[in-house]
């Protein structure tokens, strides 16, 4: 049962309805596609890790309903363990309705559903693998108070602790950044945890500052087609990390990607620095975003250069 890496997070059952336009309130319009997809960005930063070949398991939790069912076979498919993913009769699993009209504009409805019921106690189960992973990844999809928990475990075990604080909370806990070994935000979520719009390299390097000084030891703030900053306590000038120049077609999930590959180069990498892992993982989401949707966008190993491994 041991993992490499570990994530404790959320699954969620993305139903997309593709339309002209989106509907204005008390309207009802019909649309020209329907499909249902895998996201929740925990399940996604695990998939995407595991396609890289990390030994992984996820912590989470779903309904005992049919999306929780088809969700817990395709993380089996991805060959993520299963053994700590708890089905539950009290919720439904998480959903996230979300309609897009042909400009590519959406509206989304998110339901956490069973994520929410992921608690201490589902964590003491899971202690002994969160103990012994190399690396441990969590977000914001779940109970922040669960997540924190995961933070403390693991790093009281000497585990590598990747936090990835999504979706932002302005009053987050100071805590998370203290028990983050790295902290991984987009350029969204740094503007809500430190009032610094991003709009650049600078002002990533401003929030990078602002988070050292809570107590984070490195910080990677994601900026899209630009790539990364990073700073941390050992190197406290701001450098940027470039991604390479790819056609974008859809950037759903690139973060997660992005959390996912660096868990996998912190894991099996070690010798790495830092930059050529953000720089491998820049590659790996930069592939992600030339395919449409979240984790069917997510490369296997195989499908990628040789060098990266
Ligand atoms: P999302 O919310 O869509 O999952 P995000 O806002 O959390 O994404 P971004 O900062 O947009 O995350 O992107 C994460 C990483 O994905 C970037 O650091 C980069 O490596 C890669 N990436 C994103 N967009 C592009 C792009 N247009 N071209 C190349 N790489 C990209």
């Amino acid at each position: 049962m041991a993992a490499d890496v570990v994530v404790v997070g959320s699954c969620m059952t993305d139903l997309v309805s593709l339309t002209t336009r989106l509907p204005r309130a008390g309207e009802t319009i019909l649309g020209h596609k329907f499909f249902i997809g895998f996201g929740g960005k925990g399940a996604n930063q695990c998939v995407q890790s595991a396609r890289l070949g990390a030994k992984t398991s996820l912590i989470c939790k779903v309904g005992k309903d049919s999306f929780g069912n088809d969700y817990v076979e395709n993380l089996k498919k991805n060959g993520i363990s299963t053994a700590f993913v708890g089905q539950t009769a009290d919720a439904a699993t998480g959903t996230a309705s979300i309609i897009v009209n042909s400009e590519g504009e959406n509206v989304v409805v998110i339901v956490p559903g069973a994520n929410l019921l992921l608690n201490f106690e589902d964590l003491k189960m899971a202690s002994d693998v969160i103990c012994k992973a190399k690396v441990v990844v969590c977000q914001l999809e779940i109970t922040p108070a669960v997540s924190l928990e995961v933070l403390k475990m693991a790093h009281a075990s000497g585990a590598k602790t990747l936090f990835n604080p999504a979706p932002a909370l302005a009053d987050l806990d100071p805590q998370f950044y203290t028990h983050s070994d790295i902290f991984c935000c987009n350029e969204t979520e740094a503007e809500i945890l430190t009032g610094i719009p991003v709009g650049n390299l600078e002002d990533a390097g401003k929030v990078g500052r602002m988070l050292l000084e809570r107590g984070c030891k490195l910080v990677i703030v994601t900026l899209g087609a630009e790539g990364c900053m990073m700073i941390s306590v050992e190197e406290p000038i701001p450098k940027h990390v470039p991604a390479g120049k790819v056609r974008a077609m859809d950037t759903t999930g690139a973060g997660d990607s992005f959390v996912g590959a660096l868990a996998f180069y912190l894991a099996y990498y070690p010798k790495l620095s830092i930059g050529e892992m953000i720089r491998n993982s820049n590659y790996v989401a930069s592939v992600s975003v030339q395919a449409a949707g979240a984790q069917s966008s997510y490369p296997y190993r195989k499908d990628l250069p040789q060098n990266l491994f």
